[in-house]
């Protein structure tokens, strides 16, 4: 797929990753609407992103009854629906237990229902606009990319939740490309190690230089550009399916 006609929904799409994403693919001629449940930034983000390409749709991606208005609303004002990025997420960092006994279950119910199974409740609402579409190059309809993380391979000492529901997305992904290739949709997913993002920047400097120092090369954190690259990339290249890649300048997680 061209970047250029990419009519996307981009969960968590007014900051960080999602956002790097949106301004990608509106610089690339694309449009994008904007899942989030932060105003604010909804709207300095289409301030910024012009609001002929974009628009803020204020989202709860685990609401299954406003995500599917607001994506039947978003192809409305994308004129189609053939891209969803899924970066819509919540660290839930917490000790299962902890000093102050065993980690409340709700904390561990909310991280999964917004990483994983809001991820799931997006990729279907779209699926189901996207198998409607008319085919392009080898019979493609649409692509889903969702967002995990190492801690999905490696999760840290307090990421038990975190990671429990990026593993999930990263085990959801080879099925729902398998079940979504006869409409030609794709399914990818992307692992990031750690990037500059708002999800991060409240680390004191000592933390992030010694995070930084663990990374291989380049010893850095990630560039949210870096992210929109591959997410990019991945809309390009219609032989990319069913797989999690790594972005992460070889880090390996440490227990803590
Ligand atoms: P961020 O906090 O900048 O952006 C996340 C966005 O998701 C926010 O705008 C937030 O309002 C939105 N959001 C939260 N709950 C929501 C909900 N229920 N419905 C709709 N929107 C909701 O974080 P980021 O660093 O850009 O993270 C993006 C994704 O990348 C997340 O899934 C995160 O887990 C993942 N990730 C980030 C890093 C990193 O180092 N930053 C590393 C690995 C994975």
């Amino acid at each position: 797929m061209q970047i250029s006609s990419a009519r996307a929904v981009v969960t968590g799409g007014v900051s960080g990753l999602g956002f790097a994403v949106a301004k990608r693919l509106v610089e690339n001629g694309g449009k994008v609407a904007l899942f989030d449940v932060n105003d604010d930034k909804g709207a300095a983000a289409v301030t910024e992103l012009g609001d002929a390409n974009a628009r803020y749709f204020k989202t709860d991606v685990t609401d299954e009854a406003s995500v599917a208005a607001n994506v039947a609303a978003a192809k409305a004002f994308l004129g189609g629906l053939n891209v969803a990025v899924n970066c819509a997420g919540i660290l839930g960092a917490g000790r299962v237990l902890g000093r102050e006994g065993a980690m409340p279950l709700a904390q561990f119910r909310t991280t999964v229902l917004v990483n994983l199974v809001g991820s799931f409740n997006v990729a279907k609402a779209c699926a189901e606009l996207m198998q409607h579409n008319e085919a392009g190059d080898d019979g493609e309809r649409g692509v889903i990319v969702n967002t995990a993380s190492v801690a999905a391979y490696e999760g840290q000492i307090g990421q038990a939740a975190y990671s429990a529901s990026k593993g999930g997305v990263v085990g959801m992904t080879l099925p729902m490309a398998r079940e979504l290739a006869r409409f030609g949709i794709r399914v990818m997913t992307i692992a990031p190690g750690v990037f500059w993002t708002p999800m991060v920047d409240g680390m004191p400097d000592n933390v992030r230089t010694s995070l930084e120092a663990t990374i291989p090369y380049p010893a850095r954190l990630g560039k949210p550009a870096e992210f929109a690259d591959l997410v990019a990339y991945i809309l390009g290249n219609t032989y990319l399916n069913g797989e999690t890649i790594r972005l992460d300048g070889a880090t390996r997680l440490a227990p803590k």
